[in-house]
């Protein structure tokens, strides 16, 4: 079998403990491959190495930063079918989704990021014609970013790509459940012949590889993207050690659908906020609230389009909905249903696991569900499952509604459909997330603000927020007159 490698020091090589973690194909139940089960002593000389790389690759100029990214995106590019493939395989999502979302914005946010820093420019401010105060925005040194196993290659780069391109050394940890992508990443960094050193990729356990980074003295700042309460963790090491800190969170996001809306449309793409990517993706829309007087006719028209939706076998491409990405995770989201049920709900369509056939007897399948009759405050409408339930609930006006989408502990996104704009506008204000949209649904343009409010996280990623972040700026004062 397979064995994966860290990627330290520009090569390809075992954990220091030589031990490995199984890491298994979600559509099957099998393990496929392994991976090093790292400990701090493989960060340690991750450290000493992009310590060294610091000091040439934050001297290089934005254009050389720029052509190493878009080598390693033209790479990524050449090997689509390879990257969709792993990634499918690891994850248990539809082959046809990461071919045409994930592996594509994974290449996107490296050419992205390689032709923002071409453009990064920083302010000066001339003072009454006395000073003249300019600001230097200098890379941090050393930053640690962790990322989930949801969107794995598409989030992993989302971290990296602006943080190199901005001169600093990453160490990086990939979700232990779904490391192939990024093992493949350092194949090709290799390939593009990045500096050694620059980034280091180290596979292992949240609370051994993961912990070890985020109190790592010399490492500067931490981009983490994971459940909340893995984020209060780290802010916990993290906040005494004054690193910068961004933190992209969980979600519970309300979908608020209006009787005035293009209802086709909005039909549509509430099928797809709810359940692609098997709803594993924490922008998806899992509580649906739906105008009294269009409630009975969404209902049924919803249901009748859920229950259409083929879930099985990621690499048939009939599949909409794979596996779910691990054992662990599929139990989570049966016990989730269960409670759902035993807090009144009503099971409208799917509600339990599904074998899967042939090669996927063994794989961890559960049917798209939606789930009607619980109360807004209730568990199920408060906790994030993650996965493929989506509960909907009536409302009556727009104050109750806003009152019960702003309900809980999360502010990541939301989701309004309705064709009075300024309805839409005055809901956008008042709506507590970080990401409206307004007759859409992950319409995204890389240069906006990402993040949340609320225990969705602090700090915002994208765009030149994701520049400013991984830069310290320095105020540099020159008197001009004597
Ligand atoms: P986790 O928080 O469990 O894990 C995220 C990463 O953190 C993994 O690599 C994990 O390692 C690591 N980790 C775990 N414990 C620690 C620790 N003590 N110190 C440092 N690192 C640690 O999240 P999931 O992987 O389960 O991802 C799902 C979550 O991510 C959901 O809550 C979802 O909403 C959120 N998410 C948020 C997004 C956003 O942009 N706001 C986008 C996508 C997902 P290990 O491999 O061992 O688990």
């Amino acid at each position: 079998m397979e064995k994966l490698k860290n990627y330290i020091n520009g090569i390809l090589t075992t954990a220091y403990s030589s031990n490995y973690i199984n890491d298994y194909n979600p559509a099957t139940g099998e393990v496929f491959t392994m991976i090093p089960d790292s400990d701090a002593e493989d960060v340690e000389i991750a450290v000493k190495s992009a310590e060294k790389a610091f000091e040439s690759w934050s001297e290089t100029s934005a254009e050389v930063r720029s052509g190493y990214l878009m080598k390693i995106a033209a790479l990524i590019k050449r090997d689509l079918d390879k990257f969709a493939l792993a990634e499918t395989t690891d994850s248990g999502k539809p082959l046809w989704l990461s071919k045409s979302v994930d592996i594509p914005r994974a290449v996107k946010n490296l050419e992205f990021f390689a032709s923002a820093i071409t453009h990064f420019s920083s302010e000066s401010h001339l003072t009454d014609n006395e000073a003249l105060n300019y600001t230097l925005r200098q890379p941090l040194g050393i930053v640690g970013a962790i990322s989930p196993w949801n969107l794995p290659l598409y989030l992993f780069t989302w971290k990296i790509a602006p943080a190199l391109a901005a001169g600093n050394c990453v160490i990086a940890k990939p979700s232990e459940i779904t490391p192939l992508t990024a093992f493949m990443l350092s194949e090709i960094c290799i390939e593009a012949q990045l500096p050694d050193g620059v980034l280091n990729i180290i596979h292992g356990y949240g609370n051994k590889v993961g912990s070890a980074i985020v109190s790592h003295p010399k490492i500067k700042a931490i981009t983490f993207t994971g459940g909340t309460n893995t984020g209060r963790e780290i802010a916990k090491v993290a906040a005494p050690m004054f690193k910068k800190l961004s933190l992209e969170l969980g979600g519970k996001n309300p979908n608020i659908i209006f009787a005035d809306c293009d209802y086709e449309k909005m039909l549509e793409t509430t099928v797809q906020s709810s359940f692609r990517n098997q709803g594993e993706i924490c922008l998806c829309g899992s509580r649906i609230f739906v105008e009294k007087s269009i409630y009975e006719k969404f209902r049924k028209d919803f249901v009748d389009k859920v229950k259409k939706l083929k879930t099985g076998d990621p690499l048939d491409e009939n599949s909409f909905l794979g596996a779910i990405v691990s054992k662990q995770h599929y139990e989570k989201i049966l016990y989730y249903i269960d409670v759902a049920v035993k807090e009144g709900g009503k099971i409208l369509c799917g509600g339990s696991n599904i074998k899967g056939r042939g090669r996927c007897e063994d794989g961890w399948f559960i049917e798209p569900t939606v789930i009607e009759g619980l109360s807004y405050n209730c568990r199920a409408n408060q906790e994030e499952i993650f996965g493929p339930v989506v509960t909907i609930t009536p409302f009556e006006s727009e104050e109750e509604v806003l009152m019960m989408a702003n309900s809980t502990e999360y502010g990541l996104a939301s989701i309004i459909w309705t064709e009075n704009l300024t309805r839409a506008h005055r809901l956008s204000s008042k709506i507590k997330s970080g990401i409206v949209w307004i007759n859409c649904w992950m319409l995204r343009d890389l240069r906006t603000p990402f993040g949340g409010v609320k225990n969705s996280g602090v700090g915002r990623e994208g765009g030149l927020e994701a520049l400013r972040f991984f830069t310290e700026s320095k105020n540099v004062c020159v008197k001009l007159k004597n």
